[in-house]
């Protein structure tokens, strides 16, 4: 039989296409429509920032709430999204109406009243969560992400009628830190203070609260679920993500097919499928071309994109460039933008090593498209990696990844070796140790093969290409996690 449909209020403190700073807009503005597909009546929650308001186009204002601690009515407008999904903005001037970035001011330094303005969304949304908004509507399931919604399962801890909670970690390093002055003038129950709740060393966490009170937990993928239960990922938190380890589980985030498919995106001249792969080749020409390399069809061209952070690992990439130089016929394209040293090293590297290595620092939409539909081969050698999504759009692209085995990418990359050559597993080469020399052992493997193995580096793209990281697939989990937190069972 199949099961009842749910009622889902998901909420989030970003979603494309209303709001994006980073990796969790991607996924509030993928996942809940997609759930919507599978019947499931799911709903958007949202702080009303301006830069929302302007871009859901009309609203109407559903309901006026009084909040505890905030002097002002606020005012809950409903709009309508993707798959018309209704999207509920929180409309709170003092709180949200602000110029600017949602979490920081113009000198990049946080808000200082962030805790008061999460505080005041979580209320928000425990209030639609308990069915005290006059909606009408009664939420079966409320689904929160990132220490922005973290007090929200504390909030409705002791309700006796009370929507299962769920807790997805997107970034663990972000807790929603706050002194303990702070807490005292969130008027909250006294009794959140303390070990087991939110207190973290003194200071008091939101993210601990989502941690500490949700019915389940999820992160972005199977491996980073386990890794954040050790000390070397877990930030001091490892204890209580053991605590609950029965209630822990790991999602891979899907990718959005309609806006990285290689056979429509408008960023290629020359779009391709399995069945005209031989297009590619003069994406890879028009790409040394904008990047004024010297146009090697043999030359297996590396790409690089993303954050220039200690995280993603880019200085181990410029670390073995010298090996590369001397094994020949390599050409690698660095995108980024971030760390003003590493930005000079990367520009510097062009001059040392000026027929094989650019670099474009900034950030640019279209270009990240060209390098996936162009290059022969993706690096990304990240230290720690909750997820990562340009790997996904390699394998979509046939752009064989080479990666550190940690988080989503140990997940999502199939390392050659002769046992998934066997099994017709392998999708790209991976390293264990995210120094140099780990990089380099896998590097070498793949110039080994893209050079001698023709056939087993078309092996590798088709089966990256053929593979399925559609967000249907992690819905679908994440809909039986749904279940399984309304039934009061462990997961995952
Ligand atoms: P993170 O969220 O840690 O930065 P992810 O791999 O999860 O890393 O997501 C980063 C996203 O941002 C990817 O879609 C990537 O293509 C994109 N991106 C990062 N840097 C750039 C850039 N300089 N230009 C274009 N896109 C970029």
């Amino acid at each position: 039989m199949p099961k009842k449909s749910l009622n889902v209020l998901f909420a989030s403190s970003e979603a494309v296409p209303f709001i994006k700073t980073g990796g969790l807009a991607d996924v509030s503005g993928s996942l809940p429509p997609v759930l919507r597909g599978l019947g499931q009546d799911v709903r958007l929650i949202l702080p009303a920032y301006p830069e929302a308001l302007q871009r859901i186009g009309e609203t109407r204002e559903v309901a006026q709430l009084r909040l505890p601690g905030h002097h002002e009515s606020v005012h809950l407008l409903e709009g309508r999204g993707e798959n018309d999904m209704p999207v509920y903005l929180v409309d709170a001037p003092s709180a949200f109406r602000r110029k600017g970035n949602p979490y920081v001011g113009p000198k990049g330094i946080d808000w200082p009243d962030n805790h008061r303005r999460f505080t005041l969304f979580s209320r928000a949304v425990a209030a639609l969560g308990l069915n005290r908004a006059g909606l009408d509507w009664n939420p079966d399931i409320v689904h929160c992400n990132d220490w922005q919604t973290g007090l929200v399962p504390a909030l409705m801890d002791h309700e006796w009628q009370r929507p299962a909670t769920l807790f997805t970690i997107h970034n663990l390093s972000y807790f929603g830190l706050f002194s303990h002055e702070a807490f005292e003038e969130l008027h909250l129950p006294t009794d959140l203070w303390r070990m087991e709740g939110l207190e973290f060393y003194g200071s008091g966490s939101f993210l601990k609260a989502g941690l500490a009170y949700a019915d389940q937990i999820t992160t972005v993928s199977p491996t980073y679920a386990g890794e954040i239960r050790t000390a070397t990922f877990g930030y001091g938190l490892e204890g209580l993500l053991q605590f609950r380890s029965n209630r822990l589980s790991g999602i891979l985030n899907g990718i959005d097919y309609a806006a990285w498919n290689p056979a429509t995106d408008p960023h290629l001249d020359h779009p391709y499928d399995l069945s005209t792969l031989d297009n590619r080749i003069h994406n890879k020409r028009e790409l040394q071309r904008e990047f004024d390399l010297p146009e090697r069809d043999n030359a297996l061209l590396f790409g690089y994109i993303g954050r220039l952070v200690e995280q993603k690992g880019a200085d181990l990439i410029l670390d073995i460039l010298p090996r590369l130089q001397r094994q020949g016929n390599a050409q690698v394209v660095f995108l980024g933008s971030g760390n003003p040293d590493l930005e000079q090293t990367l520009r510097e590297a062009q001059y040392q090593f000026p027929e094989m290595v650019r670099c474009r620092i900034g950030y640019d939409e279209g270009l990240s498209h060209r390098i996936e539909g162009g290059c022969d081969a993706f690096l990304m050698p990240s230290r720690f990696e909750p997820c990562g999504l340009n790997q996904l759009y390699s394998l979509r692209y046939g752009c064989v990844p080479i990666v550190h085995t940690t988080g989503g990418l140990a997940d999502s990359v199939v390392d050659v070796t002769a046992a998934t050559l066997k099994n017709g597993s392998a999708t790209g080469f991976s390293f264990l140790h995210a120094n140099p020399d780990g990089l380099w052992y896998a590097v070498h493997r793949a110039l080994e093969c893209y050079h001698n193995r023709p056939d087993l580096w078309l092996e590798l793209m088709t089966r990256g290409m053929q593979s399925d990281f559609s967000w249907e697939r992690s819905a679908g989990q994440y809909l039986r996690l749904y279940h399984k937190a309304l039934h009061g069972e462990p997961g995952p």
